[in-house]
């Protein structure tokens, strides 16, 4: 069966002490959950989040990284420095790196095999913008991106992708898709992926939703059948408000 995932991509927030504080607070809180909890804080402060949760039920995950083996990328990071520090979640392909850091499909292609090539899991983010949606366009934009930036793979790659399907027009906006809408496009592309690999593979898919999940909303969008769960931005800054949505299981 496949696995539910609540995931706090932090962006850039929270300094190194408020990062331990959050963790402390998030810790302290936390109750079981059938879900996996999954954070991600900014590079800098990765390797003492992943000192302070090991071992008590939280994955940490980076939100990005380079593509290249290392070298002379100035200002970048390469997966096995995640590794070596035992992060091996990445997310990759968030909207935020497509329109601010011109990140193609292509080049997320390449930054996902890498991650693969080191063993990692990738949180592969796509979605369409509000353009796309009032064109009526939406499923074709989410099919391109998927089919672009992962349906080279092989099959036996697909244990390690989580996807996490965030409309952009939600994202940050207050704005979230109805659970409706948003069940509509995760068994679309649910049924996308069992046509080119299999019920199999499409079967034990994480598929996440994204944008503007918060208390209040949470459970409804997750009770839906083809999600499994969340990327949560702003709401996963508060132990509070992100341990509620965890409790949305
Ligand atoms: P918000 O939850 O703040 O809308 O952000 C969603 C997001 O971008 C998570 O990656």
């Amino acid at each position: 069966m496949r696995k539910n995932i609540v995931a706090g991509n932090w962006k850039m927030h929270k300094t190194h002490t408020e990062t331990l504080a959050l963790l402390d607070e998030i810790l302290a809180k936390k109750q079981d959950t059938p879900a996996e909890i999954i954070v991600a804080p900014t590079f800098v402060n990765l390797k003492a989040a992943q000192d302070k949760v090991a071992g008590k039920g939280i994955t940490v995950a980076a939100q990005n990284m380079h593509q290249a083996e290392g070298g002379a990328y100035t200002g970048e990071i390469a997966a096995h420095m995640l590794t070596d520090i035992n992060v091996k979640t990445v997310i990759l392909g968030h909207s935020e790196r497509r329109a601010y850091f011109h990140e193609s499909d292509a080049l997320l292609a390449n930054k996902v095999d890498t991650a693969l090539k080191h063993e990692m899991r990738v949180i592969f983010c796509f979605g369409e913008e509000l353009k796309d949606r009032q064109a009526d366009n939406h499923f074709n934009i989410v099919e391109y991106q998927l089919r672009d930036g992962l349906f080279h793979l092989e099959k036996k790659d697909w244990v390690n992708i989580v996807l996490a399907y965030e409309p952009v027009w939600a994202i940050g906006t207050g704005e979230t898709a109805s659970p409706e809408q948003a069940q509509e496009m995760h068994a679309f592309i649910r049924n996308l992926v069992a046509k080119v690999y299999g019920n199999e593979i499409a079967d034990n898919l994480t598929i996440l939703y994204g944008g503007s999940v918060k208390p209040d909303n949470a459970k409804e969008i997750f009770s839906k059948p083809d999600v499994d769960g969340g990327l949560i931005g702003g709401a996963s800054l508060k132990a509070e408000d992100f341990l509620a949505i965890v409790n949305g299981f």
